[in-house]
């Protein structure tokens, strides 16, 4: 999804990128609005949610100055000019004015609302020593920066890696992609793991959620409402099967609380080294043969033992 937003901020003439700009505006010289009605696209949705997480991972190199907001843009400090210099920015008559509407060649011109008063002076000596590191525009465009790395070019590998080492609020748990998509089974059995951990299988839970009335009710014990949890690692019934694999290595577990979790333990558990094929497939085949079994009790009434 990274990518897609770093398509759309360096990219030009690509149709999908007009059709978004039309549809949805723009909210800067960089970014289309968020989506914020229940209809439109919801793959372009989910991208544009993740624009924040990514833009903290940028900065803007000024080339002529056309396109990079000058209070608003992260070009010349660690912070954008509207958080170091809050007051100066309320006072400004210009607030979403460019790099190139401000400098005049030889320095910066500030309208601001009124004149400061003696107090505030202070203010415009950190403004100008913060400005004075700036020599001049040139004639290349205005660019984004990807800061992760040393090339300033946006990969999903350093993206990937940034997101799973980085400490910040927006941390992913670690994504098992090995356990996802190293086995080798048929395809549509990976697919339905990874659509599993993602937790989008369209269980009752998830048919619930799409404001769907019914009554959840586990096709296998019949006891408990359909979750997803539920179904695929604590029903009596799926545990039974659990119970074959954890019996044959003779060990003892306590069942982590979701899929994710679950692919994340599952080589540590099984006491096994990373290439036993065998042992890798058991949640996927677990999983394949309970919902099998479960759209066999829903669809067609038929009950395996
Ligand atoms: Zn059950």
């Amino acid at each position: 999804m990274l990518k897609w937003l770093w398509k759309f901020m360096t990219g030009e003439n690509m149709l999908w990128r007009e059709v978004i700009r039309a549809k949805y505006e723009m909210e800067n010289r960089w970014m289309a609005k968020m989506v914020t009605t229940p209809y439109g696209c919801c793959i372009w949705r989910s991208i544009r949610n993740h624009w924040p997480l990514f833009l903290s991972r940028t900065r803007f190199q000024v080339g002529n100055g056309m396109k990079v907001s000058f209070w608003e843009d992260r070009w010349i400090a660690q912070r954008t000019l509207k958080q170091l210099f809050p007051d100066l920015y309320t006072l400004h008559l210009q607030q979403n004015a460019t790099v190139a509407e401000m400098w005049t060649g030889h320095g910066w011109n500030l309208h601001l609302g009124r004149n400061l008063n003696d107090w505030e002076m202070g203010n415009i000596v950190a403004f100008h020593d913060t400005m004075a590191q700036f020599s001049n525009l040139t004639r290349e465009e205005d660019k984004v920066v990807w800061k992760i790395g040393s090339k300033g070019v946006f990969s999903v590998k350093s993206a990937y890696k940034d997101l799973n080492h980085s400490n910040s609020n927006d941390r992913m748990e670690l994504w098992p992609w090995q356990m996802i998509w190293r086995p080798k089974i048929p395809y549509k059995v990976n697919c339905f793991t990874w659509s599993l951990a993602k937790e989008v299988v369209l269980t009752q839970e998830n048919i619930k959620k799409r404001k769907f009335q019914l009554c959840s009710r586990c096709y296998l014990c019949e006891e408990q409402a359909e979750t997803i949890n539920h179904l695929f690692l604590h029903c009596k019934w799926t545990d039974q099967l659990w119970r074959i694999f954890s019996s044959l290595r003779k060990i003892t577990w306590v069942k982590p609380r979701n899929i994710v979790q679950l692919l994340n333990c599952w080589i540590n558990i099984g006491n096994t080294t990373i290439k036993e094929e065998r042992w890798r497939i058991v949640p996927a085949c677990i999983w394949w043969t309970v919902w099998k079994e479960k759209n066999q009790r829903c669809f067609e009434g038929k009950k395996n033992n």
